[in-house]
């Protein structure tokens, strides 16, 4: 592996030897503090994302996700709220002072999505659709890409490699759990891809535990886990009523085990000479 050339570039450490900071309201992903980027699997009403944001605005989280636009496995299941979702979001971000993350499934709706988001973010299903990642390539603002559930590391790497090839050099990868033969769990969380993908590139690393597992109760102990493995962050999703939810009702946590969530982290954090960026103050712009 030492002499072979490696078939990607901008993304690596031999590129580039600091590490990728993302700058964004409030806050930095990739800066050494652990980012939490909370919120719904999807934006279902008004009430439901409001309660949820300014719930995770007291505990200063600084990142919302929510898809407005969801990939679902069955054409049959709730597709989002789209444009209107989006607007919802950025509605209840704004007025927490909170950062934006959802999904963009098109490459038609690259510019209504960044219109609204903060951070766009490719979904495992997209991770190899070159056109939507060429089109991201050519946007000023940063894009979280997921693993696709049945990619290699190279695979992910040179689909980043798109994007920085394009022109956007803001790039978040998220390791969200790939396939393989287990079926106890949703997926299986591949957490040694974490320090190996710190070591070959200088880009920040976000683990979502929730896509990952696909049951609360192992949301803890994996976010605990990707802290040790070296991540930059975790991405979890949290609901006001998560029986009630339209999409990953089993995979997001109450109120009290987010809240259970942070405390964990914030011990384990500084276990590991880190903290938690819910710990940094929130700057009113
Ligand atoms: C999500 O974050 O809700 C989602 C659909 O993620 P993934 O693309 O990893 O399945
Ligand atoms: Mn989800």
């Amino acid at each position: 592996m030492e002499n072979k050339r490696k078939p990607y570039q901008l993304v690596s450490r031999e590129w580039k030897k600091e590490n990728t900071v993302i700058n964004l309201k409030n806050t930095s992903i990739g800066n050494g503090n652990i980012t939490v980027i909370a919120g719904p699997c999807a934006v279902e009403n008004e009430d439901q994302i409001f309660t949820i944001c300014e719930f995770l605005s007291k505990q200063n989280v600084k990142i919302l996700r929510g898809g407005a636009y969801k990939p679902r496995t069955s054409p049959y299941s709730f597709q989002g709220l789209k444009k209107d979702g989006l607007i919802l979001m950025r509605q209840a971000a704004d007025k927490f002072n909170m950062n934006v993350i959802t999904e963009v499934m098109d490459t038609n709706l690259v510019d209504e999505v960044a219109q609204y988001a903060d951070i766009l973010q490719v979904g495992t299903r997209n991770m190899q659709n070159y056109q939507l990642l060429r089109a991201l390539s050519k946007i000023d603002k940063p894009v979280m890409l997921k693993r696709g559930m049945s990619s290699t590391m190279e695979e992910w790497l040179l689909a980043a490699e798109y994007i920085l090839s394009g022109g956007n050099d803001k790039v978040i990868l998220c390791e969200r759990g790939i396939r393989t033969f287990e079926t106890a769990t949703r997926n299986t969380l591949d957490l040694s891809i974490v320090p190996l993908l710190k070591s070959v590139s200088h880009l920040p690393v976000i683990v979502d535990p929730s896509q990952g597992t696909g049951i609360r109760e192992l949301v803890e102990p994996m976010s605990i886990a990707a802290v040790a493995a070296g991540a930059d962050g975790i991405m979890v999703e949290v609901h006001n009523q998560p029986e009630e939810a339209l999409s990953d009702g089993a995979q997001s946590l109450y109120f009290d085990q987010f809240s259970g969530l942070i405390n964990k982290l914030k011990v384990s954090t500084a276990a590991f000479g880190r903290s938690l960026d819910v710990e940094t103050e929130k700057i009113l712009s």
